[in-house]
C-alpha cells in the first residue's frame, strides 16, 4: 500500500501494529513526512512526542490552542501506521477542505458524509475496497450507523482520530450526543490507538473526554493555551457601532478582521453601516445564499484588508493567518466560545487584538435564551455557570489573559513584557478598592451557613425581608442589610469576581449552594486588597448612587446612612408613626458624615434634641460605632 507518492518509508508498509517499532525509526519517518509531504522544517511542541506515541500504538489526547498544529498529530501517524486512519469530525462542511488540502499534498484522503451525492459516495467506497485510501474523514453519526463499525474491520483500521474532542462533554461548548457514544470505538477495537484533539477544554471537559475514550492522564498532552501575541480589550457598551468603528479606524485601518454579532440581522446592519463608513466589510451568516457566502469567504481569504461581519457560523476551518483583530459586538456564550472565536486572530504569531464590547442587555438576552432552551436541568446549570464566567471575564479588573486561562485550569501569569498587554494590565483602567464589598459578601455567605444560592445571600445583604430570609432567621444576622451601597446587579457582579478568582465555589451538582474557599481568608482578614473595575459596579448602581450623591455622601457614608434609615424605620413601625417624626433625613445624613462616637457628640447633631437623644441616641450610636 502506497500512502504518499514519492515518500518511501521503512515502516509505512509494514503489517505490525507498530508497537515494537523502534523510536528512532518512527522519528526518522515522521521527519521525512513533515518535510516532504507538508513542507515544514521542524516539529512544534508537542507534535513529535504525540506522533511517536500514537505511531507506537498508544492513545493520546492533545490539547493545543487554535493554530497550534493539531492536524499533523494524527495525519503523520496516519501515514506511518499501517491500515486506514479514520478521522471523526463534527462539521461536514470542513471535511472537503481537509481532504482537498491532503490530496494537494499527495495524500490519499477522502470523506464520506450525508451531503455527498450517491455517485461520489460510491466512488469513495470503491477506493476504500481497493485499499487505496489512507485517511478517511467521517461524521460521528456515520461511524455509529448500524453495522458500520463491523464493516470497518475489512479496511483494517490502524488509527482513530477524534477531532474537536470536546464535543464529547456536556461541559464542552459544542456537546454532541453522538460524540458521547464514541466509547464504542474503544470497545470494538481495543487494540487500535485513538487520538483525541481539541483546542478548548476546561478540566471538567478533559476529564469527560478521558473517561469516554477510556484514556488516562498519562495520555494527555497539553500545551499552554496562552496566546502571547493576542491583546485582550473589553469595553462596556455605550454606542457599540461607533465604538467598533473607532477601534477599527484607530487600531486596524486597512487590516483584515472578523466582527462577530449575535444575530443575522445585526450582521447585515453592521456590515452595511461599516461599508457606508468606508470600511471594506462583507456579511456572513447561515441565512445567506451559499454562493454569496462562499464569495465573501473567498474574498476574505484572498484579498487583504477585508472585514467579515459574521455570526458564529463563520470561522470553523478558516485558516487565514493574518487576521489582525476579532471584535465581538455581543457577549459570547462562554469562555470556551470566546477563546475559540478570538483565537482566530493572529494565527501567524504576529500581534493581533481581541476586542469585546459587552452590556447588561447581552446578559439578559443570554439568560432569557437559556431559560427558553429545551435542555435538561444539568445542562442548564452548566450553561448558566458559563455565562457567569464569561461575564466575569468582561467585568474583571485582573489580567484578562489570566482570567481566561484560569477557566481552562491553567494558573498562568499576568501579561508580561513579551505579551501583548491587555487593557487591565495597561494601567489605564479605573479601579476601585472593593475589599470591603468582597468582605461583606464573603461574610454573608459564611454567616448564612455556606449552603444557600446567590439570590438568597444577596437578599440578606440588601436587607430584603423575603419569606426565605425570615424563615431561616437571617434577618437577625449581623450581615442583614449591610449591603445597600450596591443594588442586586452590583452584588451579582461582585459575586462573579469572587467566583472567577476561585474564592467562592458553586455547588453545580447540587442546588447551586455557595461555599467559601480557604483562599478567601486573606481577603476577609484584609491582608489582600480586592479591586474592581469601576464601570460594572457604577453603571448598574447609577440610580442609587445618584440619589446618595445628591445627598453628598460617599459610598461608606451612604452605606451607614442606609443602616441608620433602616433602624429609623424599625422604630417608626413600632411606634406606628411616620419615620421623619423620629429623625429627619438631614439628621441621618449628618450622623453618617460626622459619625459621632459618644452620646455628647450625638447631642451636637442637628435635630437630636434632649428627648430624642434619651429615647434613641444610644440605638443609633450603636449602629455608627459597630
Ligand atoms: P489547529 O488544528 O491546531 O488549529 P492546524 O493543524 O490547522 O492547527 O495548523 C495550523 C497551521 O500551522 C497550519 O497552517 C499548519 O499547516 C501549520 N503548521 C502545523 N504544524 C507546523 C509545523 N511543525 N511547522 C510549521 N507550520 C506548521
Ligand atoms: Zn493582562
Amino acid at each position: 500500500m502506497k500512502a504518499v507518492d514519492g515518500v518511501q518509508s521503512e515502516i509505512s508498509t509494514g503489517d505490525s501494529s507498530g508497537s515494537d517499532v523502534p523510536v528512532e525509526a518512527i522519528r526518522k519517518d515522521s521527519e521525512i513526512f513533515l518535510q516532504e509531504v507538508f513542507g515544514y522544517e521542524s516539529f512544534r511542541e508537542p507534535q513529535q512526542e504525540v506522533i511517536e506515541r500514537v505511531v507506537s500504538g498508544k492513545n493520546a489526547l492533545v490539547l493545543m490552542p487554535t493554530g497550534g498544529g493539531k492536524s499533523l498529530c494524527y495525519q503523520i501517524p496516519g501515514l506511518i501506521r499501517p491500515g486506514l486512519t479514520i478521522v471523526v469530525t463534527p462539521t461536514i462542511s470542513l471535511m472537503q477542505d481537509q481532504v482537498d488540502a491532503l490530496t494537494q499534498a499527495g495524500v490519499a484522503a477522502a470523506a464520506l458524509n450525508s451531503s455527498m451525492d450517491p455517485a461520489d459516495r460510491k466512488r469513495v467506497w470503491a477506493r476504500l475496497h481497493s485499499g487505496e485510501i489512507k485517511i478517511l474523514y467521517l461524521a460521528p453519526e456515520r461511524l455509529l450507523l448500524d453495522g458500520f463499525l463491523d464493516q470497518l474491520a475489512s479496511f483494517k483500521p490502524g488509527l482513530f482520530a477524534i477531532d474537536e474532542a470536546h464535543c464529547i462533554s456536556q461541559w464542552g461548548h459544542d456537546f454532541r450526543a453522538e460524540y458521547q457514544q464514541l466509547g464504542a470505538l474503544r470497545r470494538h477495537y481495543p487494540m487500535i490507538p485513538v487520538i483525541g484533539l481539541t483546542a478548548t477544554a476546561d478540566p471538567q471537559t478533559l476529564k469527560d473526554i478521558l473517561k469516554v475514550l477510556d484514556m488516562s492522564t498519562e495520555d494527555l498532552y497539553s500545551t499552554s493555551m496562552n496566546r502571547s501575541n493576542l491583546r485582550y480589550l473589553v469595553e462596556p457598551k455605550d454606542q457599540p457601532r461607533k465604538q467598533l468603528l473607532k477601534f477599527i479606524r484607530d487600531r486596524h485601518a486597512g487590516e483584515a478582521g472578523i466582527v462577530y454579532c449575535g444575530s443575522r440581522k445585526k450582521v447585515e446592519d453592521t456590515s452595511t453601516w461599516l461599508r457606508k463608513e468606508g470600511i471594506r466589510a462583507v456579511p456572513y451568516h447561515a441565512g445567506m445564499a451559499s454562493s454569496e457566502r462562499t464569495m465573501n469567504q473567498q474574498l476574505f481569504q484572498r484579498e487583504e484588508g477585508i472585514v467579515v461581519v459574521a455570526t458564529v457560523a463563520f470561522g470553523m476551518g478558516i485558516d487565514k493567518p493574518n487576521v489582525r483583530f476579532v471584535a465581538h459586538l455581543d457577549m459570547p456564550e462562554s469562555p470556551q466560545h470566546y477563546s475559540q472565536e478570538s483565537g482566530r486572530a493572529g494565527r501567524d504569531g504576529l500581534p493581533a487584538e481581541c476586542w469585546l464590547c459587552y452590556g447588561w442587555q447581552d446578559v439578559m438576552m443570554a439568560q432569557r435564551r437559556l431559560a427558553e432552551a429545551e435542555i435538561d436541568p444539568a445542562q442548564k446549570r452548566i450553561r448558566r455557570h458559563q455565562i457567569d464566567a464569561m461575564l466575569a471575564y468582561c467585568e474583571t479588573s485582573e489580567c484578562r489573559r489570566l482570567n481566561l486561562l484560569r477557566f481552562f485550569g491553567e494558573e498562568g501569569e499576568p501579561c508580561s513584557e513579551t505579551d501583548q498587554v491587555c487593557d487591565n494590565c495597561s494601567g489605564k483602567i479605573e479601579l476601585v478598592d472593593g475589599t470591603i464589598l468582597a468582605q461583606k459578601l464573603l461574610s454573608a455567605i459564611s454567616k448564612t451557613g455556606q449552603r444557600f444560592g446567590k439570590a438568597h445571600v444577596i437578599d440578606v445583604l440588601l436587607g430584603n425581608a423575603t419569606e426565605k430570609v425570615t424563615r431561616f432567621g437571617h434577618d437577625h444576622l449581623s450581615v442583614y442589610g449591610i449591603g445597600t451601597e450596591l443594588d442586586e446587579a452590583g452584588w451579582h457582579s461582585v459575586f462573579r469576581q469572587l467566583a472567577s478568582r476561585g474564592l467562592v465555589r458553586i455547588d453545580l451538582e447540587g442546588h447551586n449552594g455557595i461555599s467559601l474557599d480557604a483562599r478567601c481568608r486573606s481577603v476577609l482578614r484584609g491582608e489582600e486588597v480586592f479591586t474592581f473595575r469601576k464601570d460594572p459596579l457604577a453603571k448598574k448602581s447609577s440610580r442609587k448612587r445618584k440619589k446618595k450623591k445628591e445627598l453628598g455622601l460617599d459610598a461608606m457614608e451612604a452605606s451607614l446612612f442606609d443602616r441608620l434609615r433602616k433602624h429609623r424605620l424599625q422604630i417608626s413601625k413600632e411606634l406606628e408613626v411616620p419615620p421623619y417624626t423620629v429623625f429627619h433625613d438631614s439628621t441621618l445624613v449628618e450622623m453618617s458624615q460626622l459619625k459621632p462616637q459618644t452620646m455628647s457628640q450625638m447631642a451636637m447633631i442637628g435635630g437630636v434634641g434632649q428627648k430624642k437623644l434619651e429615647k434613641w441616641g444610644q440605638g443609633f450610636l450603636d449602629i455608627i460605632t459597630s
